[in-house]
């Protein structure tokens, strides 16, 4: 219930979802619901298509058949235009591989996912407090490419704190990194479940 009593909806919502390539099927009649405030977990033995389901919730894939909701917009029926509304606004997604940019600092890498339409000091202040979250909040000017995968995946987190989407999906996100680092993500991820977020790893 919301603060008014009022039900809230799940921020994802998959109805009998199924995903077909070619003759193959990778997944069928899933249903499951991922509401605010929640931490799940998805597994499964490697190739049996939790990549490509986190990229259907991602909004960057489209399941074959089924009802998938997500953040209040069916995905079926959404435009280009809105999915990288949402993609930019509501969903954070943490990649297994980082995706952050090598050549550019830590500082730039976070600031290039600030929300837009904030002042310089503003943006700047938003950027300091997520780096700080992640414990390198003294070493923005320092490229991304000299970081170990642990302090690249910390960056990588920064990105989407500094945004506070309402969603977070993160695909094995702790596979490549050492048992602190791989620690101290999870404990972050959890603290975003803890206020308010829908967190999918
Ligand atoms: P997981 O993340 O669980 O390891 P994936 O979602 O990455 O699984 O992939 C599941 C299977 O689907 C793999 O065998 C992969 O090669 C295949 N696959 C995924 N997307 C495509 C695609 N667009 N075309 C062909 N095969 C694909
Ligand atoms: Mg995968």
């Amino acid at each position: 219930l919301d603060q008014k009593g009022k039900a809230m909806e799940p921020i994802v919502r998959a109805i009998d979802l199924t995903y077909r390539i070619g003759s193959r099927t990778l997944w069928t009649d899933l249903n499951f619901e991922v509401s605010a405030g929640s931490f799940k977990a998805l597994t499964g033995p490697s190739g049996s298509g939790k990549t490509t389901l986190l990229n259907c919730i991602g909004l960057l894939d489209r399941p074959t058949a089924g009802e998938l909701t997500v953040c209040g917009h069916s995905t079926s029926g959404i435009s280009e235009r809105r999915a990288r509304a949402l993609r930019r606004t509501a969903i954070g997604y943490l990649f297994q591989d980082f995706a952050l940019v090598e050549a550019d600092s830590i500082r730039d890498n976070v600031a290039l996912a600030a929300p837009v339409g904030l002042g310089r000091s503003e943006r700047l202040d938003r950027v300091s407090a997520a780096l700080d979250a992640v414990g390198l909040a003294g070493r923005q000017k320092e490229k991304v490419f000299v970081l170990s995968g642990g302090e690249q995946q910390r960056v990588a987190l920064a990105r989407i704190l500094v945004r506070q989407p309402e969603l977070i999906l993160a695909d094995e996100p702790t596979a490549s990194l050492d048992r602190s680092n791989a620690a101290m993500v999870l404990d972050l991820l959890r603290e975003q479940a803890e206020s308010g977020a829908a967190v999918l790893i």
